[in-house]
């Protein structure tokens, strides 16, 4: 036996899973396809002296689980940077931010817009105790008496039934109940934009109502890029003996008599296990499974038609902002969205098949607040926009990258003039990048859709919900295509970790 626990893909939640697993003594082997670790949380410096992160970079949620602090990723390296402001929100004219502090959030705002101060007080004082109960229950493996307490610990002042029906309904509905300024609402539901869906699409008030989070654990980005986190998780995961493997992809999932015994690579070598976990997209899982064990509800999970781009910028300059407030501006995530109709356009082009020409935009340029991912004076820009198919309705996305690219530094040049004459590099990042380069099939960075059919119980489909394989032993999952989906949380890969670790415990293969 070569290890106790093979993992195939590096992405983060599979290097928790693995960190975990060699912390309690497992020896453990992870196999990745790439040549950086970490899957949509890494890092590499593209351009000289400017790092760039190939996926996610604003840390939000794993801060909102144990899972730093257990797996004492401080030790292997882990540095977080707190963001404040969190975000910079702008129509262009007039900028407001939202703060760490939701009171002086909500104080500034009542100054700049009357009333709408007084409006987030209420949000928040209606929504922290819900945002909290869903953290919670996204700490456990999905299930319906988990949801049940989640309901009878959410209450707040709004009581049950007002809550049931505004977590019923469609996020954009639900911001325009609590704020009648459009320059407050439109960056609000922008941000709830991010997990996919529209702003009219039932079920999704959750998008929104989780904002009160972001005050609770706050916005930060791990010094040296986002892939500080996953090095940090490698490097733990050797300290405690584990191996990490890097340009080694699994081309197949080895199943005796029902069972899970290790992987194959794509090289044709052979690697032995008491257990495989597999951290990729479920159709990777699906696709390295001998067919007879791939159960028809895998094969139809949706992963819809990609929804967002980013392009990458190495400037030799500072972002300036039209209406500026150094350093606010530059610290958070930018929110910039010219008004609602923009938001709704892009949508409509999407469900086109078009590439939105004028996309809502998050700026991000954490130069700001880390010295060592740019050279003196530059600064890195990540522009995330959306929405954007996969499947276009016209031409190839080789044929229509740089419309894109040229629709996104538009949007941007009506918040900071001059940017495009700034630029020394540059990384497009379009949904047939994703697929093709990240194994983000059809350039979805949720893995699959965050509809309501596709969450908690019913995350990646029903009968694998419990972070297992259907019908094959030893086979667990992780990542995003499972509960609770897409985004830098961890959760998933700790849930996982516990449903492992549990089951390798009582079956007496603890290792001495
Ligand atoms: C451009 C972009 C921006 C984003 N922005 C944010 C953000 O700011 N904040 C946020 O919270 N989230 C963000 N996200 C989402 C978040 O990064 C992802 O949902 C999350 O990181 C997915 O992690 P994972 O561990 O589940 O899987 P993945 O990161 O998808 O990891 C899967 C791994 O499996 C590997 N693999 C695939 N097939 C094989 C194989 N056959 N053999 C071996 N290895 C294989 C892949 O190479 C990959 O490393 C963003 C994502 C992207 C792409």
């Amino acid at each position: 036996m070569d290890y106790d626990v093979i993992v195939m893909g590096g992405g983060h939640n599979a290097l928790v899973t693995a960190a975990y697993a060699a912390r309690a003594g497992y020896r453990v082997g992870v196999f990745e396809r790439r040549h950086v670790i970490g899957g949509a949380v890494s890092t590499e410096e593209l351009v000289p002296g400017y790092r760039f992160d190939y996926g996610g970079s604003a840390h939000i949620l794993i801060r909102m689980t144990p899972v730093v602090q257990e797996l004492e990723l401080a030790r292997f390296g882990l540095q977080y940077l707190e963001l404040d402001p969190l975000f910079h929100c702008s129509d262009g004219d007039t900028p407001w931010f939202i703060h760490r502090s939701a009171d002086r959030t909500a104080h500034e705002l009542e100054t700049l817009f009357p009333g709408q101060g007084d409006a987030y007080a209420r949000f928040m004082r209606d929504w922290t105790p819900f945002a909290r109960a869903v953290n919670d229950l996204f700490l456990s493996a999905p299930s319906p008496l988990e949801m049940g307490k989640m309901m009878r610990r959410s209450g707040g002042e709004l009581g049950m039934q007002a809550q049931l029906a505004r977590i019923l309904r469609p996020y954009g509905d639900v911001a325009r109940e609590y704020f009648t300024e459009e320059r407050v609402r439109a960056p609000l539901t922008w941000m709830a934009a991010q997990s996919g869906p529209p702003p009219t699409e039932p079920l999704s008030a959750p998008f929104l109502l989780w904002h009160p989070l972001y005050h609770e654990g706050g916005v930060a980005r791990p010094r040296g890029g986002s892939g500080g986190l996953t090095r940090a998780l490698a490097r733990a995961i050797e300290a405690y003996g584990g191996q990490v493997h890097l340009n080694a992809a699994v081309s197949r999932i080895l199943v005796e008599r029902g069972r899970a015994t290790g992987v194959e690579l794509a090289d044709g070598s052979r690697f032995t296990a008491r257990a495989v976990v597999s951290g990729t997209h479920v159709l990777a899982t699906a696709g390295a499974l001998p067919p007879e064990h791939v159960p028809e509800a895998a094969r139809n999970v949706r992963v819809g038609n990609g929804f967002g781009m980013v392009l990458r910028l190495a400037l030799k300059e500072q972002v300036r902002y039209r209406v500026h407030h150094e350093p606010a501006s530059r610290v958070g995530l930018g929110l910039l969205i010219r008004d609602e109709r923009q938001l709704a356009r892009a949508y409509g082009d999407y469900l086109a098949g078009e590439p939105t020409r004028d996309p809502p935009l998050v700026a991000m340029s954490f130069s700001a607040v880390d010295d060592s991912l740019a050279p003196p004076g530059g600064e890195v820009l990540w522009l995330w926009a959306q929405y954007y198919p996969f499947q276009l309705a016209r031409g190839t996305w080789a044929q229509r990258e740089l419309e894109a690219r040229e629709g996104i530094l538009n949007a941007f040049e009506h918040f900071a003039p001059g940017t495009r004459d700034n630029i020394v590099g540059e990384l497009v990042q379009t949904p047939q990048w994703l697929h093709d380069h990240m194994g983000l099939v059809h350039g979805n960075v949720m893995h699959l859709e965050m509809g309501f059919d596709q969450m908690f119980a019913f995350r990646p489909f029903m009968a694998a919900s419990q972070y297992r394989w259907p019908g094959v032993r030893d086979l667990y999952l992780t990542g995003a295509s499972t509960h609770p989906g897409g985004g830098i949380m961890g959760a998933s890969g700790r849930n996982a970790a516990r449903a492992l670790l549990h089951s390798l415990s009582r079956r007496g293969w603890r290792r001495a």
